[in-house]
């Protein structure tokens, strides 16, 4: 198998409003043969401290029962705008593996300016469903190493296509990713590859974006989780 594994840098556990305990989400993916999951719960002032303190002790205290990589992040979702780059920073001083940010989907009343505000932030790593984001947003976007997500969500997905093109227009980097909320959401990587393909991508793109852009972003994650004092 070696590097061509499932990734998967967007879920959600029942911290927010996914229906499974972290426990069996990664017990899961394991048996699914994934190399690596986030899960990146949604996230805003409200909760971003206690959502990181319950993922970081499930890391510190479970990260070796399973053979695959768990990083704890979150989802920035319906943050406005200008608190974007605040509370991705402190995401990051509590310990986020990985940051995200709830793009400007069609088919949710996601603020005006959200994705604009995820491109600018060198703290945020993946902006998730972008919509119909712009070529100059994308352009930011690869200028700060945030990656763009192509996405297997339905209603999300519609603009996958648009997405694929601005981020080569723009040479940004793309991940696939599930937003899973429960288990039927989950996919092998041979559906994650036809997801890809979906999208417009080449066989190269294909490539990139499910699985060289998503061990890179595997790689940014650990090397800040291993950097941290392990929790509690
Ligand atoms: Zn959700
Ligand atoms: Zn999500």
């Amino acid at each position: 198998m070696g590097r061509d594994r499932r990734i998967d840098l967007h879920t959600h556990s029942f911290f927010s409003d996914g229906v499974l305990l972290p426990s069996e989400q990664v017990r899961r993916v394991a048996v699914k043969g994934y190399a690596a999951i986030a899960i990146t719960d949604h996230a805003d002032g409200s909760n971003l401290a206690s959502l990181l303190e319950k993922l970081l002790r499930f890391r510190s205290t479970q990260s070796e029962d399973w053979e695959v990589l768990f990083i704890p992040g979150v989802e920035l979702t319906h943050v406005a705008p200008r608190s974007i780059a605040r509370l991705a920073r402190q995401a990051k001083e509590l310990g986020a593996g990985l940051v995200v940010v709830h793009g400007e989907t069609i088919v949710e009343p996601v603020a005006p300016g959200t994705n604009a505000a995820a491109v600018a932030c060198p703290d945020v790593d993946i902006l998730a469903h972008p919509g119909l984001i712009s070529v100059d947003e994308a352009r930011v976007a690869a200028a700060n190493g945030v990656y763009l997500e192509i996405t297997s969500r339905g209603g999300h997905s519609l603009t996958n296509g648009h997405v694929a093109r601005v981020a080569r227009q723009a040479g940004a980097s793309l991940v696939v990713n599930t937003d899973t909320h429960s288990p039927g959401d989950m996919i092998d990587q041979e559906t994650a590859r036809l997801v890809a393909a979906g999208a417009g991508l080449d066989p190269a793109e294909v490539l990139a974006a499910t699985v060289d852009c998503p061990w890179a972003l595997v790689e940014r994650a650990m090397g800040r989780l291993g950097a941290r004092p392990s929790q509690q």
